[in-house]
């Protein structure tokens, strides 16, 4: 299967990263990251750093994330924290999806504590239909089958209900807690505004599987969008 993970920043994988891994461990699945915007707001606290550095910075980071999956990465290039719906980026997220051969997709749930997670969540819901239609034309051809959509935890306070859980063992949640600590900048930034980044990662999977009886989870819920319903299975 083709797996992309859909996010409006650099580092917002965190909550799926231990399924991305999950996915990688068969070698028939291909893996896409894509970020809508470019991150460069991501120096949260130090605005003497130049925005195009900090994007760069990002990238940077994003890139060795991707690496450690062997998957690609794509970013979209819209302005951090600016991410507004318009024809350009749907067209950009069309054909990345088209390019990939999307199968399946996971993104941000629709309501979110970040509106460029909100927006970024809607467009994908846009795109996955529109990668199908034909008369939309981008440089590759149509997908014919609806690329199918998860939404991403967001923890509590936003309407998430998770659904459906993903068993992570101890492998690979000791991978996701190194991996994501790759973003050397976020880890810094988020030390300043709560606790360590990948230990609450951990924390959350620990806390999911609790509930689902196993040692660690991840979980998500299904879009309920005509035609980009996931069918049962195409979780690992
Ligand atoms: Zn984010």
């Amino acid at each position: 299967m083709n797996i992309a993970h859909i996010a409006a920043h650099q580092d917002d994988e965190g909550f799926a990263l231990g399924t991305m891994l999950k996915y990688r461990r068969d070698p028939g699945n291909s893996l896409l990251f894509i970020c809508m915007t470019n991150g460069d707001k991501g120096m949260s606290f130090d605005p003497s750093i130049p925005l195009q550095e900090a994007a760069e910075i990002r990238d940077r980071e994003m890139r060795s994330v991707a690496e450690a999956l062997q998957a690609e990465y794509i970013c979209l290039g819209a302005e951090d924290e600016f991410l507004f719906d318009s024809k350009e980026i749907r067209l950009k997220l069309i054909e990345a999806l088209r390019a990939f051969k999307t199968d399946v997709l996971f993104t941000h749930w629709t309501q979110d504590y970040n509106l460029d997670h909100s927006i970024t969540a809607t467009i994908t819901a846009q795109a996955a239909m529109n990668s199908i239609i034909a008369s939309v034309q981008t440089e590759s051809p149509p997908l014919s089958v609806t690329p199918k959509i998860f939404h991403i935890d967001v923890g509590e306070g936003y309407g998430f209900e998770g659904t459906h859980f993903v068993e992570l063992d101890q492998e690979l949640i000791d991978k996701k807690a190194r991996i994501i600590r790759l973003h050397e900048s976020q880890m810094q930034v988020m030390r300043k505004i709560g606790p360590d980044f990948a230990d609450m990662l951990v924390q959350r999977s620990a806390d999911l599987g609790r509930r689902a009886g196993v040692p660690y989870a991840e979980v998500f819920r299904p879009c309920l969008l005509d035609r980009r319903i996931p069918l049962a299975g195409m979780l690992p």
